[in-house]
């Protein structure tokens, strides 16, 4: 049991047992981190740019860290953590897009998953990896087997396979290929008996944005596609109807772009210099990537002049430059630089962030919206993809602000589309709306192998 507080070695204070600490630190020699600096700074991810999280992301610290080598080890751990009702965090790259997923809340141990990050032969075209590889290491590794990935997160220098797929949804790619989840032809998890479950396609659907709560994900067999050189094509317009018009056009004719994307003049301007070209002071980017085999320069160059745009790129871009355009601001080097420029002028201020999922055609009354109210200057982008054979859009709007401003923010936009809550570490309040049958599956899953509530405990009620 979790028991009065005692001192480590350092002096550093935490709520586990003297000697249940010695017990993990007897299993995972070197690789157990009682330090304080490491404790705090590893309970965290992307929490801080949200300022409901202000309060949390000081208090809730984790007891221990521990990094685990091998499927062996997880799985003693979980059995111990078990039996003794401590809280298990697992955490991958600690950028998900579920920001607030990997605060330990209820303290417990931390279990940082990177050392296990093997890449597996590719079997036709499906990968398996561990749980700990970041996106990145993974790309590389399947490109220079000639194969690609269909889709990755913005962040895919630092997120890692697991924590996109258990925390992740719509990522680089899913114009074609929809969610993550849609592309996980199997996923290995341990649950906190200690039984290592393999979940095969739509069973996987249980563990996939489940944050870490039904058990810890090591190994996902992802889906690939063959690698082929892409086209990025861009093209910018005055007119928000206009960009409307156009995307909606793609939409209906089906397209067979891979990527296809929106960005305000705010936001284009960051990726200029990766892409050669300059932004249209008010206007609007449409962004597509695609094989180029598939011949589609004139059909978008058609698309763009016929609803009064023009060309701004058109060709063959290296997939280094290209993977950093699609990322944006997850990706971009200047993302740092801003968000310190907003600390250094107001603390209290964020570079808030905020999501909402729609039919495609609904929403572009809310990118309207956006220009009722006083956000300054906002960074606005709009990602088209399909979930199960419908297409959906995904709006996100970064601007500067503090805790009022999120509220207004959120008022302001209620009940128009589906939410999707960055700023809460609920799932129900991330995938309710939308898929409320995935979330009473997975409800039922993490009633089934997690009765102890081990798991990332408040994050799925039950
Ligand atoms: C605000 C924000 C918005 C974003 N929006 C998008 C977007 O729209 N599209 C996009 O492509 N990318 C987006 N990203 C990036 C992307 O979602 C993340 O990089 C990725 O999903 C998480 O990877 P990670 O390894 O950093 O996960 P982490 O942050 O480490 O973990 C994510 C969650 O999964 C759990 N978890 C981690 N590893 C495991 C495991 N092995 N087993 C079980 N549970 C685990 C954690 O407990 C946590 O709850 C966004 C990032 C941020 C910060």
């Amino acid at each position: 049991m979790m028991s009065s507080q005692v001192r480590d070695d350092t002096g550093v204070r935490t709520s586990l047992d003297r000697d249940l600490l010695n017990e993990i630190e007897k299993n995972f020699k070197g690789r157990t981190y009682l330090d304080e600096w490491v404790r705090r700074k590893l309970s965290t991810d992307w929490a801080w740019i949200s300022p409901a999280f202000s309060g949390l992301v000081e208090s809730a610290v984790a007891d221990v860290v521990v990094f685990p080598r091998n499927v062996k080890e997880v799985i003693w751990l979980l059995r111990f953590a078990d039996s003794h009702g401590i809280p298990i965090i697992p955490r991958g790259g600690g950028t998900g897009n579920n920001v607030g997923g990997v605060l330990p809340i209820r303290g417990g141990i931390l279990l940082d998953m990177r050392l296990m990050n093997n890449v597996g032969d590719i079997d036709g075209s499906t990968v398996k990896v561990e749980a700990g590889c970041r996106f990145g290491t993974l790309m590389q590794r399947v490109r220079s087997r000639g194969m690609d990935l269909r889709v990755y997160p913005t962040s895919y220098p630092l997120a890692t396979v697991g924590g996109f797929v258990a925390g992740g949804s719509r990522g680089i790619g899913s114009y074609e290929y929809g969610l993550i989840w849609d592309n996980v032809d199997s996923v290995k998890l341990v649950t906190p008996s200690g039984e290592v479950v393999v979940l095969q396609t739509e069973e996987a659907d249980v563990v996939t944005h489940s944050m870490g709560t039904v058990g810890v994900v090591v190994e996902v067999g992802l889906r690939l596609r063959p690698l082929s050189e892409h086209v990025l094509a861009e093209g910018s317009l005055y007119e928000l109807s206009s960009v409307a018009d156009l995307v909606d056009r793609f939409i209906e004719e089906r397209v067979e772009f891979w990527h296809l994307m929106v960005r305000n003049s705010g936001y284009s301007r960051l990726t200029d210099d990766f892409m050669g070209s300059s932004s249209l002071r008010d206007g609007w980017k449409v962004i597509a990537a695609y094989p180029s085999g598939r011949g589609l320069v004139d059909v978008f160059r058609r698309g763009v002049e016929r609803f009064g745009g023009r060309i701004s790129h058109m060709g063959v871009m290296d997939r280094a430059s290209m993977d950093r355009v699609l990322s944006g601001v997850f990706g971009l080097p200047q993302t740092p630089y801003i968000i310190r420029h907003i600390k250094s002028r107001d603390p209290r201020k964020h570079l808030l962030y905020l999501v909402l999922y729609h039919h495609h055609n609904r929403v572009w009354e809310v990118v309207e919206g956006v220009s009722e109210i006083e956000v300054g200057e906002p960074l606005i982008e709009v990602n088209l993809f399909w979930i199960r054979g419908a297409p959906y859009a995904h709006f996100g709007l970064f601007v500067e602000g503090d805790i009022e401003k999120l509220e207004e923010l959120r008022k302001r936009f209620a009940g128009i589309g589906y939410k999707f809550d960055l700023h809460s570490y609920q799932i129900s309040d991330r995938l309710g709306e939308l898929f409320p049958e995935k979330l009473r599956a997975m409800r039922d899953f993490k009633r089934k192998v997690d009765p102890n509530d081990v798991m990332n405990p408040g994050k799925l009620g039950v």
